[in-house]
């Protein structure tokens, strides 16, 4: 007779909703994103920015590493009104998944671009007249009225237009067929920083702007910092990308934020290593004494980074295990000394809540050295993505 595992699956699992242990049994590694987080967070955004501006969805970069297509759509179900990303491509796939809210095109785009954009209804932030014809030709040509958005440069020195060329610009599309010049934009430089006093400046200019081009009906400023700790600066609309998400940027309070992703995987194998023998490549870390080590099927390749080498730590079981020798691409280890439990097949959780304890996006940046808006842009695409609502799984996306 087979004896009883000292521990039952179910049990150790406890706290980890049954549905996604399921739908994840044979799987390396995947992403768990929270619908119902991402619900709370856009209530409380919307409770602080109050009703009458504008909450603009930012899902740029597959949704900060979340999956756009599962984001996209899930915000406009929660009724954001209007959806943000860098490139036209990004705004182009949220209309093949059937999102048809307003999408602003936010980064720069090129004359070659307008076809795409109108036939999408994308907005697009113009920085040029050339820009601007293009997009009137294609839309005056398909008896459309394309909306741009106009930046101006208020300091940050990075994309728009100064602000001569920005009134200049605005006043020449105003008169172009096709053409409705419906915002008008900046975004701050220090807008998560302690002194943030450069802001006050910046946002000297951009009311010049606004008092040069009144006719302007859309005005907008704010990232998710600027958004939660300026009310001044909230004008019509505030782009919220790193706040949706449920992670507070530096100095910025944000107590309702609940993060919505968790980054996690399972034990491929657990080996022991003799006193003395080194682990991964280069045998960066060797075994002081004998140690038990786990195998977590997660690299450099799915956002892992290798900066993580011998920072970082994971939970299993509710316990903190800390990463041991090199990561690899697909591929690193913890040492789970001392942990006889800990088995094949265990779920590990690198971001996220696992028990009592969490590991966060913001921990994860300081151990790599970056801030946690490249961690969560950098997860892979290969990464499964499981969009569940509070512990029942709604859909999966595989890559
Ligand atoms: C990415 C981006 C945002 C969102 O910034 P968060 O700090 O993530 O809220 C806002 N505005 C512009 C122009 C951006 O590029």
């Amino acid at each position: 007779m087979v004896e009883p595992h000292p521990r039952d699956a179910r049990a150790r699992e406890r706290d980890y909703p049954l549905a996604l242990a399921e739908s994840t049994a044979e799987r390396n590694a995947w992403l768990e994103v929270d619908t119902g987080a991402l619900g709370a967070n856009v209530a409380y955004l919307r409770d602080t920015i109050g009703p009458h501006v504008e909450l603009i969805g930012v899902v740029k970069a597959n949704a900060y590493g979340h999956g756009a297509a599962g984001v996209g759509p899930a915000l406009e179900r929660l009724g954001v009104a209007r959806l943000a990303v860098a490139w036209v491509s990004e705004g182009v796939a949220l209309r093949r998944l059937g999102v048809r809210c307003p999408v602003l095109v936010l980064g720069h785009s090129y004359p070659s671009d307008a076809p795409a954009a109108v036939a999408n209804d994308l907005t697009l932030t113009c920085h040029s007249a050339a820009l601007g014809t293009a997009v009137s030709r294609e839309a005056w040509a398909a008896g459309k009225t394309a909306r741009v958005h106009i930046k101006v440069d208020t300091g940050l020195h990075r994309f728009g237009v100064d602000i001569d060329e920005a009134v200049g610009l605005a006043e020449h599309l105003r008169r172009f067929p096709g053409l409705d010049v419906e915002g008008l934009s900046t975004h701050m430089a220090n807008a998560d920083e302690e002194d943030d006093s450069f802001a006050e400046r910046q946002d000297a200019v951009y009311r010049e702007a606004v008092a040069r081009l009144p006719w302007i009906r859309f005005r907008h400023v704010a990232n998710s910092a600027t958004a939660l700790r300026r009310p001044a600066l909230r004008y019509d609309g505030v782009r919220c990308g790193i706040s949706l998400y449920g992670v507070a940027p530096p100095n910025t309070p944000a107590a309702g934020l609940r993060p919505i992703l968790s980054l996690r995987a399972r034990v491929a194998r657990v080996l022991s290593v003799p006193d003395g023998e080194g682990v991964s490549y280069g045998h960066a870390w060797r075994a002081a004494g004998d140690r038990t080590v786990a195998l977590v099927p997660v690299g450099y390749a799915d956002g892992w980074r290798r900066a993580l080498s011998g920072r970082c730590a994971v939970l299993i079981d509710g316990a903190r295990y800390p990463g041991v020798g090199r990561i690899a691409m697909d591929q690193f280890l913890v040492d789970v000394t001392g942990a006889p439990r800990v088995r094949e097949g265990d779920i590990v959780t690198l971001i996220g809540q696992d028990g009592e304890r969490f590991v966060t996006a913001e921990e994860v940046a300081r151990q790599a050295g970056t801030i946690s808006w490249e961690i969560l842009a950098g997860l892979q695409a290969r990464l499964p993505r499981v969009f569940h609502r509070d512990g029942v799984v709604e859909r999966i996306f595989d890559s």
